[in-house]
This record gives C-alpha cells, structure tokens and sequence, in this order.
C-alpha cells in the first residue's frame, strides 16, 4: 500500500511548493482519500493516481485545510465520467461515501456540486456519512474512528467534531492522527502501529517524539504532516531535532510524495 502526500501544510496562507492536508491511500488498485485540502484532486490526478478507483474520503473535521478541496475533488469524478464511455462504465451504480463529522458542511458542498455544469448529474452517487467514534469501514481496509479534543469538548448532548484514525490493511495498522489537542488522546491507538501520521500544525515534532519514545509504545516509522510554522520557518533544522530523539524512523512529509508500507 503506498500513501501519497497531495498536501503537508496545516492552515497556513498559500506556500510555494505545499497545499493543505490531504493524504491519499491506494490499496489494491482502489483508492481512499485522508483529509481534502486544497488542490487534493488536482495533485492525485497530476500524479497519476486513478481517481476513478476511489472507495472513500474521510475527512477528520471540517477545517478549510482538510476540506478545501472536497467540492473539486468530487466534481473532478464527474468530469473524468464525461471524457470516454470506457470512464462512465467504470462509474456507473457506484456509491462514493464520504465520510464527515459534520454532515451540514457536506450539504454546502453538495449545493457547489448542483449549481455547477450538469446540475451534478452522475451515473454514481455520493453517500455522506457521520463520522462517529468506532468502525466506519470494513474490508480489506477497515477504518476506525475515535475523537479528539482538537476543537474542544462538545456540549452535553452534541456530537465531538474532531477525529483521528486508525486503519488497517493487509495485517497492518496505520495511525492518521488528524488535528489533535495532546498526544494523550492518540496513545491508546498508537501501540502496534506500523506508520504513524502526525500533525504539527499544533505541536513541536521533537517534543511529540520525545514523548512517543516516554509512552513506552510500540510503533514503527513516524511520518509528520500537516506542517506547522517551525518547520515551514526550518525544515532541516526540526527534521534533525526529530532525528535526534527517533533516528531514521521519524520523516517529514513532502508534496507529491508517497510512503510505501
Ligand atoms: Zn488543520
Ligand atoms: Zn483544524
């Protein structure tokens, strides 16, 4: 399974080079998008990636910079529909979840959908589905969701808004830890983890690995995206900081490329 970094930068202005936060998994010839920031569908397809295979987006809550580029990437499906036959066949009867903790935020991005060309008329459907704590796909990929505290605790009786993800494909598991407040909230998930994905639009990457290595945790190589300020300021100087702490095990994503599991 490879997955491609479309965006590593957290919500920053627009960077020379970087988009927002969005990840795409391509897994026996199917595809799932992590996140939807700006530019995703544009980035996939100039990669190569075959839009048409996609079996799911998650999105782990609904920030400009992991849903910016949600309305193209799912107008870029039908677009593809409309250039061969061959593409349509492929298409068609197909149902696209995608997965929201907000489903309001997919209403608005449904309503780009109808009032752009062809009223979004498509021989596939999209399904939005809530993202709530447990399982939300099953099969050779499964996807869990849990919360985080990244926009807060709710108020009684209101749903979280902010989750992470654990994956698991072909007896692996993956950790995707979206926007998150304190490493707290991710380490129960984080043993056995073959790849970790980290954000640190909101954290330091050399503390979260000192603190990785504190939890006494297993886990494999960590990937660290969604970039914040200190690294976009000093690239090399936070990766060696990191690499103090986890050695070679610890990256720091770039645009445009992948990490094979
Ligand atoms: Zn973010
Ligand atoms: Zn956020």
């Amino acid at each position: 399974m490879k997955f491609y970094i479309l965006g590593s930068c957290s919500g920053t202005e627009p960077m020379s080079g970087r988009h927002h936060t969005s990840l795409a998994l391509e897994l026996d010839g199917s595809l799932y998008y992590l996140d939807a920031g700006e530019n995703c569908g544009y980035s996939s397809y100039l990669l190569g990636l075959d839009q048409l295979a996609t079996q799911g987006i998650f999105i782990s809550h609904t920030h400009m910079d992991h849903t910016g580029g949600l309305p193209h990437l799912l107008w870029n499906l039908r677009k593809l529909c409309t250039l061969s036959p061959e593409n349509q066949e492929r298409m068609r009867g197909r149902r696209i979840p995608v997965y929201l903790p907000d489903l309001d935020v997919f209403e608005g991005v449904r309503k780009m959908l109808l009032g752009s060309e062809g009223n979004y008329e498509t021989v596939f459907s999209l399904e939005p589905r809530l993202v709530e704590d447990g399982p939300l796909l099953e099969g050779p990929l499964r996807v869990e969701a849990f919360h985080n505290r990244h926009l807060g605790d709710p108020e009684p009786g209101q749903p979280w808004r902010s989750y992470s993800f654990r994956l698991e494909a072909q007896g692996k598991r993956i950790l995707y830890s979206g926007d998150f407040r304190d490493l707290s909230e991710l380490l129960p998930w984080l043993d056995g983890a073959e790849l970790v994905f980290l954000e640190t639009g909101h954290h330091r990457a050399y503390r979260l690995c000192e603190e990785l290595v504190q939890s006494g945790a297993a886990f494999g190589q960590v990937v660290f995206y969604h970039h914040g300020v200190e690294i976009l300021r000093d690239f090399s100087g936070e990766l060696a900081l990191a690499r103090k702490v986890l050695g070679g095990r610890a990256s720091f994503a770039e645009d445009r490329t992948y990490v094979e599991l």
